[in-house]
């Protein structure tokens, strides 16, 4: 059964959404992703890289090393709160809706990860 691409219900064969409303917020959603995917893209990418080199710096200059660490890790948690892209693979498997959520909450898992290194200083002192 083929299923819609924005919310994942039923439809028939010939459709792609399975009402107008669907297919208006799915347009939405890909200009967005146009719009914003190189800064997103440009900001995942320093903080990925971030988050390993805080945590290497931490060995030696602890309080630099954690700033770089878990300010990585929550500006990559903001950005994948505030734009929720999720990969052509997860919307194929979710579709638009559930994909945009899962993406959401590994954003908060990421910005309570940082927030997690960062008390990690705070318990430990500096
Ligand atoms: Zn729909």
């Amino acid at each position: 059964m083929k299923q819609c691409e924005y919310c994942g219900k039923e439809i028939t064969y010939h459709e792609i959404y399975c009402c107008d409303d669907c297919q208006i917020k799915a347009n939405r959603f890909y200009e967005r992703c146009e719009k914003f995917s190189k800064l997103f893209t440009a900001v995942n990418t320093a903080c990925v890289f971030g988050i390993p080199v805080g945590l290497f710096l931490m060995s030696f200059l602890r309080l630099l090393g954690t700033v770089v660490a878990s300010g990585s890790c929550i500006i990559l948690g903001l950005m994948l709160l505030l734009f929720p892209f999720p990969t052509e693979g997860m919307i194929k498997k979710f579709k638009i809706i559930k994909a945009v959520k899962i993406v959401r909450i590994l954003g908060i898992a990421v910005i309570v990860l940082g927030l997690f290194i960062a008390g990690m200083l705070v318990i430990l002192g500096f």
